[in-house]
């Protein structure tokens, strides 16, 4: 194969790093990726070089800063092949983007006796936000229920779907099982059964670094994902909605930049989509360095990073399996995460000893909790594979692994 690792991996100098006297092992990359240089540089070169405020001044900077947003934007829209610019706001990342659309569309178009459908494999932030809404509006929350295998019990999705469900909010790829859900085809049938004015909003915050995104090809109204988790900046990410319904939507934060007119006699007028969605001053620097992330996935290619990933993927799974006591939950095609277990161990003992040997993975309920609930557990291991992830990287996890079950027995 020739996937440049080696080269992939010196543009991440963090990965030069050592972790208690070892080699580092990064494997929580789900969690959030490391940086490339290019991603660094961006950020500290638009500090250095271009920065200003956005939208308000008339001065050269100010003017730079403001086209590099607008074009960073399309960009964006390119990356997930959004019809336009227009379709994409910038939010801090797929938590906030989700609570823009329960705030917004959710609040001002859902009505009390209203249904919305999830998952039961989904992150909390694509629980929270539609539960706190329910009670709000008296909205009805239904699930569709997770199968032992790790994926979703599609068989049941008809009978959830009714004349009053108004949302399907459903993850991309699960961020603790790995499940790659056929969200192109749950969406089809999903609106086939749905009465008027439904919408689906798909989670994309562990899909879009694995493989190519496209929103108009799945037809989902609204798509979130974030910027940390694709080796860019924290604090950045992307709500894509389509332009009618943005269009449709009253704004959910008040302040600059998302006005037409203030008057304190006659009251507000709002600017349109998508700036209506983006009060005050925002996260430019971030933007650039999400800009330079996209570049860098483009550069690399996302159909050569899932073609390497899925042979790492298969390499680890079987590797993992040989390991004394290991539970391994999800199933066999999936992207991005292994979770498992050691015997009846804490998962929390199991990540401290791996850390002491420079083994960095996740610990804990993922927040995923009504996950972990079904499968009976309080915690599991995680286990990440980015595009920098090596074989020797899961032989590292795997002898880690095999000496912590020896010493925990
Ligand atoms: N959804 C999924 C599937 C995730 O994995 C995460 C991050 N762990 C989120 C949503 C929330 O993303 P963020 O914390 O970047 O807002």
């Amino acid at each position: 194969m020739s996937y440049p690792i080696e080269r992939i991996r010196a543009d991440f100098p963090i990965l030069a790093r050592e972790v208690n006297g070892q080699p580092l092992v990064y494997l929580d990359s789900a969690a959030s990726a490391q940086k490339p240089d290019c991603v660094i540089d961006s950020e500290s070169d638009f500090y250095r070089h271009g920065y200003a405020a956005v939208h308000r001044g008339i001065h050269t900077l100010s003017a730079e800063a403001t086209s590099r947003m607008e074009n960073i934007r399309a960009q964006a829209g390119r990356f997930i092949n959004a019809a336009s610019a227009e379709e994409i706001i910038f939010v801090k990342g797929s938590t906030e983007g989700i609570n823009l659309v329960a705030a917004s569309y959710g609040r001002h178009f859902f009505s009390a006796g209203d249904n919305l459908i999830i998952t039961e494999m989904e992150h909390h932030a694509n629980i929270v936000p539609w539960q706190m809404l329910a009670e709000e509006k008296q909205l009805q929350l239904r699930v569709i229920p997770l199968l032992a295998d790790g994926t979703l019990d599609l068989a049941r999705l008809p009978a959830l779907i009714d004349s009053r469900t108004r949302l399907l909010a459903i993850t991309e790829v699960s961020n603790v099982l790995g499940t790659v859900n056929p969200v192109r085809e749950i969406i089809a049938q999903a609106r086939a059964a749905a009465g008027e004015q439904f919408v689906v909003l798909v989670d994309g915050a562990q899909a879009v670094m694995h493989h190519r995104v496209d929103v108009q090809a799945l037809d989902c109204d609204f798509y979130v994902f974030s910027g940390h988790k694709i080796y860019g900046p924290s604090g950045i990410g992307i709500l894509y909605g389509k332009k009618a319904l943005l269009d449709a939507m009253p704004p959910w934060e008040g302040g600059g930049s998302m006005i037409r007119t203030v008057s304190l006699t006659e009251g507000t007028t709002f600017t349109d989509a998508p700036w209506r969605f983006e009060a005050g001053s925002p996260n430019t620097a971030g933007m650039m360095g999400l800009g330079a992330a996209m570049d860098y996935l483009d550069k690399l290619g996302l159909d050569a990073i899932q073609a390497y990933e899925s042979q790492l993927m298969v390499y680890a799974l079987d590797a993992l399996a040989k390991v004394p006591d290991i539970i391994l939950y999800g199933p066999d095609h999936r992207a991005g995460v292994i979770a498992f277990n050691l015997g009846k161990h804490h998962a929390f003992d199991v990540g401290s000893f791996l850390d002491q040997y420079g083994i960095a993975i996740r610990t804990g309920h993922h927040c995923a909790m009504p996950l972990m609930a079904f499968y009976g557990v309080p915690s599991m291991c995680r286990a990440a594979l980015a595009l920098y992830t090596t074989h020797e990287d899961i032989d590292r996890l795997v002898s880690g692994l095999t000496r912590v079950q020896r010493l925990l027995g």
